[in-house]
């Protein structure tokens, strides 16, 4: 961060410290420091107002009660920290009732602070921002007006003020009710996604360095054994290696997130353009109007996949199992795995499934 960066972001902290445009918080804590998160953050997650248990106490936002501990295990599901993350309110003060209980905040507040979150959004330049809740999502209304509304946007993408918008429920007890947990881990998957998109689309004519995490060098494996294969192949074939391995040993074989798509089990990591990382050893086709990858060999200057001898072992055992079957027929195995089959019976019985987290 530059700087001017950490200039303009304590000139920000300053202002609103001494902010007293509502007569009624005199006295509170004005929940904004440098404990928000990074102003170099690419997201900005927003909620309606600090918590007289959470935020208002810790003068962290969503951290210390209910709320900030469905918040921070939802993002972890997401694949995200709060250090890469900028967490702020619609209001920066913790509104209360006359028996000094929380309150909704007041249109006249929200209106208020919403020159607050102005200056916070010009300072931190997010790429995303994600309002948590009704009164989040009405307070972006006051910066560019427009018609979102969460029953009808709720986890979607939508431009606004130059970024994208993200409407999701609040991770709050009460709004659990409307949307459970299930449900807000399928949007805040949703959103870890559209982030990597966003910072895909930066760094499209950027060098691509590859990735660290060991599961791809299940993928580099995978299409090594393979030689040449459908990115559909590498979806459902990751999936049943994640799921085997989740029911012969109780754990998982790679640390990579699978949601439900139209045709089945989707591999969050293996969502866009992720093959350019990997330089000249995988190369794209499409064939049939789908697309395919395929190894190539780059003799002695190749890097052998690092899995050790049982993993190689486990991965081999899945790949003769599944042995050599056309995309249909892996299609029709994967349907008859039991995560998919809970996933389908919800469907027909009217609950929707579509970007839910499956395994
Ligand atoms: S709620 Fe916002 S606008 Fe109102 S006094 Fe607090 S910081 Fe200022």
């Amino acid at each position: 961060m530059t700087s001017k960066a950490c200039q303009d972001f304590e000139d920000v902290i300053e202002r609103v410290q001494g902010c007293a445009l509502c007569p009624e918080m005199v006295g509170c804590t004005r929940v904004l420091s440098w404990a928000n998160g990074s102003p170099d953050a690419k997201i900005m997650f927003i909620g309606e107002a600090p918590g007289r248990l959470g935020a208002d106490r810790t003068a962290i936002p969503f951290h210390g009660d209910v709320s900030g501990d469905n918040f921070e295990k939802l993002i972890q599901l997401a694949g995200l920290s709060r250090r890469e993350v900028f967490v702020t309110n619609a209001v920066l003060c913790n509104p209360r009732d006359d028996k000094g209980n929380n309150a909704p905040p007041s249109r006249k507040v929200v209106k208020n602070c919403a020159k607050n979150l102005k200056i916070q959004i010009d300072a931190v330049q997010p790429k995303v921002v994600v309002t948590l809740g009704a009164s989040a999502l009405g307070a972006t209304k006051f910066l560019e007006d427009h018609n979102f509304t969460l029953s009808e946007n709720v986890r979607t993408a939508n431009d606004w003020l130059g970024r994208t918008l993200v409407p999701l429920y609040h991770p709050g007890a009460r709004a659990m009710i409307h949307r459970n947990f299930a449900a807000q881990t399928a949007d805040y998957y949703f959103v870890g996604e559209i982030l990597r998109r966003a910072d895909n689309s930066e760094k499209k004519n950027r060098d691509f360095s590859k990735p660290s995490s060991s599961s791809w060098e299940v993928v580099r494996y995978i299409i090594q054994r393979y030689e040449s294969l459908s990115l559909f192949k590498l979806h459902k074939t990751m999936y049943l290696l994640d799921f085997y391995s989740l029911k012969e040993f109780g754990k998982r074989f790679s640390n990579f997130v699978y949601i439900r798509q139209k045709d089945g089990p989707y591999c969050v990591e293996l969502g866009s353009r992720w093959f350019k990382a990997f330089g000249n050893e995988i190369q794209t086709f499409s064939l049939e109007g789908k697309l395919h990858i395929r190894w190539v060999s780059l003799g002695l200057f190749q890097e052998k996949p690092l899995l050790d001898e049982e993993q190689k072992r486990f991965v081999d055992a899945v790949l003769d199992r599944i042995g050599i079957v056309a995309d249909s027929g892996l299609k029709s195995r994967v349907y008859l795995t039991e995560p998919m089959k809970a996933s389908l019976l919800a469907e027909r019985a009217g609950v929707r499934q579509l970007n839910r987290p499956l395994l």
